[in-house]
């Protein structure tokens, strides 16, 4: 039994991303330069600065990039051996992300329900929610991102059974194009039990629903 597991992807060991200064003031004048032409007026006090916050508000919406090296950690399972814990699924939620999606660079925000059936080892309640926000801080779509937080949930605590229930809105069609202010897009994900066991899918789908109340 092993208490520490490495994150899977290999991007989250890389460590931080790293923008160089003459980066960062190439990236401000571009972006100055589309904002002008769209009809921002840059030469106001409230302006001024606009290119520059939008970029540091970017950069800090894709800190998923960056990997979380809090989420190494995993601690043995509490469940006795010999007890059968086929049914003994872990719930956690609604997780709040929000996300850019990748074809409008747009967000979607929403919730996540995440479970799973623990096998040797569980992770801190905590760590459900980071995450899930290290895949969301990115671009990205809906249905990777549902992908990425089962798969690691896999990986990092060889969870026998993983379920995930992403519910989100998604700014690209509700600002604009079909105008659909009001629509949600809802995916499941599920692994290893969850795909056998339609009574596991049941109970987590009857604990989603209770808690989106
Ligand atoms: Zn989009």
């Amino acid at each position: 039994m092993k208490n520490v597991v490495e994150l899977a992807p290999r991007e989250e060991r890389d460590g931080p991303r790293e923008i160089a200064p003459e980066q960062w003031q190439r990236f401000e004048r571009n972006v100055a330069e589309i904002f002008a032409a769209f009809g921002m007026d840059l030469d106001t006090p409230g302006t001024r600065e606009t290119p520059q916050r939008f970029l540091r508000a970017l950069f800090d919406a894709t800190a998923g990039y960056d990997g979380d090296p809090k989420l190494r950690t995993a601690f043995p399972s509490e469940r006795p051996d010999h007890v059968d814990g086929r049914h003994g699924q872990i719930v956690e939620g609604p997780i709040g992300f929000f996300a850019l999606c990748e074809h409008h660079a747009l967000p979607f925000h929403g919730a996540a329900h995440v479970a799973y059936v623990a096998g040797e080892e569980i992770l801190g309640i905590s760590k459900l929610t980071r995450l899930v926000r290290l895949y969301a801080r990115r671009f990205t779509v809906q249905e990777r991102l549902g992908e990425q937080v089962a798969d690691a949930l896999v990986d990092l605590v060889g969870a026998r059974g993983v379920a995930v229930h992403l519910e989100a809105a998604h700014l690209c069609t509700q600002m604009r194009g079909v105008y659909e202010e009001r629509s949600r897009t809802v995916t499941t994900f599920w692994r290893g039990l969850y795909e056998e066991d339609e009574s596991l899918r049941r109970e987590f789908l009857a604990e989603v629903r209770d808690r989106r109340r």
